[in-house]
């Protein structure tokens, strides 16, 4: 009985040593016939890559060998097989497995496998050099002003190669970058294109989208300039090739509109780092309910400064209830309220950290209000060593700054005193001790972030008498009550 033979063909993607599937299939059937195999099947692999592992030729062969009723396959040229060596290498293992064999025409060594795998390897290699060959086409096409991208809504591409403009798009192109160096929003672009009847669809899509029209914003194509890459590893710096094609939006134009939406993204910034280290903590003295910090410049506020005001001055009606604060002025000026709560804080820190150990509550919830302090402890010295810092290069001079550092050595030197370390627990007095001076006398100096911890970790809860301009200090929380600050029960509006 002659060997059963399957041929596969399979087109290479290289031009230069293509081979048409044709005359492969003639030149398999003849070496077949030289040898006696009988020509079972011929698989005609057109679409499929070497390098793509799913190829459903090759699986429906291995089938076919599982189940014996193949002998041998009949390649034209390994690289037909696979252009990658271990997916080869499997290939050939399954049919070994099965008592099969590769055969290939233009290589009769295929069958040893220190030879078959070096050739492999090179295959390999031709194949990478190619992805790198075309990628430093596109670079040089880019070079020369020609974009390898799809002309984007605007522009189509010209005969030579390069973009040209179709001026009834162009027209819209302009409306979107004269909208946006306007101060209009993504949204209110997208909308006012979408509501318009004679603006045109976006391509391939039927309506704007904040997406489609910043991506129209950023793109550099609109100014003339054609840029290709980073894309990958490969490419340390993109190719940028301005004036390669006609410009819908003048260069000018298109560098002050990035600009405008590079502001708008810095603004934001601005605004987050402007939270206030209270926030969410103030009540209001008057209501009860939470106080929102606003920041004056915010859009849409008509209030002058930066304030804490009432969440429910303006609210009329809550479910079946109608609310409102009764305070005459619902809002207050920062100024009343961060000092006095930063030395309202500092004073009840003083206070329960230099009581007597027997006093001291419970050890493990102490200690663990101690580890949470960690964090604000880790800011404060740093505070402290950057003043001592400032005072040492002479950024920061004066009696003021002496004065304070003798301050704080005195109240280290006093707290020292008055943490007795026998008692009930020497562990904790211990480490109240050490950390009680550092933490207390270098708190006032700590920048926002600290402070945002300090009330994190002691459940800080503000009320602000809008009226009077005071404030009353609580805390809540596990480590508040393990510490004995005194507690507040939770505000319940009027
Ligand atoms: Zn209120």
């Amino acid at each position: 009985m002659p060997d059963r033979a399957i041929l596969l063909l399979r087109q290479s993607e290289t031009r230069d040593q293509s081979v048409s599937l044709d005359s492969q299939e003639t030149e398999c059937r003849r070496y077949c016939e030289t040898r006696g195999y009988a020509v079972v099947e011929v698989l005609r692999e057109e679409s499929i890559r070497g390098w793509q592992e799913e190829r459903v030729a090759i699986d429906a062969i291995l089938a076919r060998v599982a189940r014996r009723e193949v002998d041998v396959l009949i390649v034209w040229h390994s690289s037909r097989l696979a252009r990658k060596l271990r997916i080869a290498e499997n290939i050939l293992h399954e049919f070994e497995r099965h008592h099969a064999r590769v055969e290939s025409v233009t290589e009769p060594w295929f069958g040893t496998p220190f030879v078959r795998q070096v050739l492999a390897a090179v295959a390999e290699e031709q194949s990478r050099t190619i992805a790198a060959n075309v990628s430093a086409a596109l670079r040089e096409r880019a070079r020369r002003g020609i974009s390898n991208g799809r002309p984007p809504f605007g522009y189509r591409r010209g005969e030579d190669g390069r973009f040209v403009v179709v001026e009834s798009e162009a027209a819209q192109v302009r409306r979107v970058y004269d909208l946006a160096a306007g101060g209009a929003s993504l949204g209110m672009i997208h909308r006012a294109l979408n509501t318009d009847p004679s603006a045109l669809a976006p391509r391939g899509g039927a309506r704007w989208t904040a997406v489609n029209v910043a991506a129209m914003l950023h793109n550099p194509i609109y100014r003339g300039a054609v840029v290709h890459g980073p894309r990958g590893r490969h490419h340390a710096t993109p190719v940028v090739t301005e004036d390669a094609h006609p410009a819908i939006i003048p260069a000018e134009a298109w560098w002050a509109a990035q600009r405008v939406l590079a502001g708008r993204a810095v603004r934001h910034r601005v605004e987050k780092r402007r939270s206030h280290w209270l926030e969410g903590r103030v009540r209001c003295g008057a209501c009860g309910e939470p106080m929102y910090w606003i920041v004056s410049d915010r859009p849409g506020t008509t209030i002058p400064d930066d304030c804490w005001y009432c969440r429910s001055a303006n609210m009329r009606r809550n479910g079946y209830r109608v609310v409102g604060c009764p305070a005459a002025k619902p809002r207050i000026a920062p100024r009343w309220v961060d000092g006095p709560v930063k030395a309202a804080i500092v004073a009840d820190l003083k206070r329960v950290l230099t009581i007597r150990p027997r006093d001291v509550p419970a050890p493990a919830s102490a200690l663990a209000a101690l580890a949470r302090q960690q964090r604000a402890l880790a800011e404060v010295r740093a505070q402290r060593e950057r003043l001592i810092d400032a005072v040492q290069r002479g950024t920061l001079t004066g009696a003021d700054v002496e004065r304070r550092l003798r301050a704080l050595d005195v109240e280290a030197a006093r707290l020292e005193a008055t943490v007795p370390v026998e008692g009930r627990d020497e562990r904790i007095a211990r480490e109240l001790r050490a950390r009680a001076p550092r933490l207390l006398t270098d708190l006032l100096d700590a920048g926002p972030e600290a402070w945002r911890t300090v009330a994190a970790t002691y459940g800080v809860v503000v009320l602000a008498d809008t009226a009077t301009h005071t404030v009353q200090v609580r805390y809540e929380g596990e480590t508040a009550r393990a510490l004995g600050l005194p507690g507040v029960e939770r505000a319940t509006p009027v």
